[in-house]
């Protein structure tokens, strides 16, 4: 589902308050019947609010819904966008909307600017979306499911998303800045790099591997587990180091000696915490997707064995961070949240991209080959396509955002 802004500078402020009242009728009703929608609109009734109801339907933002007992309306995902949008840019957080430039299987992303003109990046979490692998758990499921939960638990999962990265980026951690959260959507700052899975050449690759193994190591002593380290969620950002000590300076070959290459880390709703009783699983994923990738893409393996979970945790209880896994438990993300989010998300079927990548893996276990065959390239060059964001995109959307308000 993209988003399209278009419409969005054209409603006018009853159509909120209309699409408003559907929101909130929304919560306990699956299908909202129009005289609710008008009470709670708090517009007096008559022909402003059936306008609206009409303007709303025909740009897909509501949708009718012919029910056996009464008529009325749902609101879609992209009404619901546009009330996150419409709140940002109340708050001055957004001023204008560009380029969608990743569709993940749970997300959107989606390049916005500030009236100052500096980009940022929206993400849009979608977890109803249905991943086609699980479609028959799915149907069963959410037949059972008030179709409103989506709208729900893509709420829980950035609300869970903005706390952590609020608390890593607090405590000294290399991730995006948050700035702001509003319904299922975050905003945040955008960088100007790629994912891992779109580098092709690292001449040093036993640095940037033992760089993210302390990443992982370091989230473990502040109580935490990415639970999602994978090649798509780490970004490397290449900082000229004029001094040219750089542990992971990119190809001599190319006189770039002197650039070295910092991950961010991004993606944060499957983030547990190290008390998780699947704590050692989700720790040993995260290892061995980085492993099993350096292996693979650059032919690196480490002669050091682990990190294991049992040292990690030692560690932990020896020399401790700040807990951040309790600290978000207080501010308002709380347990039951969590408990909650982590049963759809299971149900669902929504699994991250570690989810695709280890798919992506085992497919290739047995291939040894040192190149990898065509096939497996030109493949890869599809999924990099698809995968990203350059920042040559990032420039050239700049070019044609969509301003929100006229
Ligand atoms: P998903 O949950 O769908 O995997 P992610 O948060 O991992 O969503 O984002 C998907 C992709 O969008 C990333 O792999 C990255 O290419 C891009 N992206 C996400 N956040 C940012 C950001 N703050 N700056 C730049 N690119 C980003
Ligand atoms: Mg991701």
């Amino acid at each position: 589902m993209k988003l399209d802004a278009k419409a969005l500078r054209y409603l006018t402020s009853e159509d909120f308050r209309v699409l408003q009242g559907v929101e909130a009728g929304s919560r306990n009703h699956e299908v909202v019947p129009t005289p609710l929608i008008s009470q709670l609109s708090g517009l007096r009734g008559g022909s402003g609010v059936h306008r609206s109801i009409s303007n709303l339907a025909k740009t897909n933002l509501i949708a009718k819904v012919k029910n056996a007992k009464y008529d009325g309306y749902r609101l879609t995902y992209g009404g619901l966008d546009y009330l996150a949008l419409n709140a940002h840019q109340k708050q001055k957080v957004v001023y204008s909307v560009g380029n969608q430039i990743g569709v993940g299987k749970e997300s959107d992303i989606v390049v916005v600017a500030h009236s100052s003109g500096s980009q940022r990046i929206l993400k849009i979490h979608r977890l109803g979306r249905i991943s086609f692998r699980t479609v028959k758990t799915n149907r069963d499921y959410l037949r059972h499911r008030n179709s409103g939960s989506w709208m729900y638990m893509s709420r829980l999962a950035a609300m869970k998303e903005f706390a952590f990265m609020k608390a890593l980026r607090e405590n000294g951690f290399n991730v995006p800045e948050p700035i702001a959260q509003n319904r299922h959507t975050i905003v945040m700052e955008l960088i100007d790099a790629f994912p891992l899975r779109q580098i092709s050449k690292v001449p040093h690759p036993e640095a940037l591997y033992s760089e993210l193994m302390d990443i992982i190591l370091e989230l473990a002593r502040f109580g935490l587990i990415h639970g999602d380290f994978n090649e798509f969620n780490i970004l490397i950002k290449e900082i000229s180091d004029p001094s040219g000590k750089g542990k992971a300076a990119v190809d001599a070959e190319e006189s770039d000696e002197n650039v070295r290459l910092e991950p961010v880390i991004i993606d944060f709703p499957q983030m547990v915490s190290i008390d998780h009783v699947n704590a050692e699983m989700y720790f040993d994923r995260d290892v061995n997707c980085i492993k099993r990738y350096f292996q693979r893409k650059f032919h690196f393996v480490s002669d050091a064995p682990g990190p294991f979970f049992t040292d990690a945790k030692k560690n932990f209880m020896k020399n401790p961070g700040k807990r951040l896994d309790v600290e978000v438990e207080a501010s308002g993300f709380s347990r039951k949240m969590a408990r909650e989010l982590e049963t759809y998300m299971k149900e669902v079927g929504a699994d991250g991209d570690a989810g695709a990548a280890r798919d992506d893996l085992n497919d290739e276990e047995d291939d040894d080959d040192e190149e990898g065959s065509e096939e497996e390239e030109e493949e890869e060059d599809e999924e990099q396509e698809q995968a990203g964001q350059s920042s040559a995109d990032v420039d050239e959307s700049s070019k044609r955002l969509e301003t929100l308000q006229v």
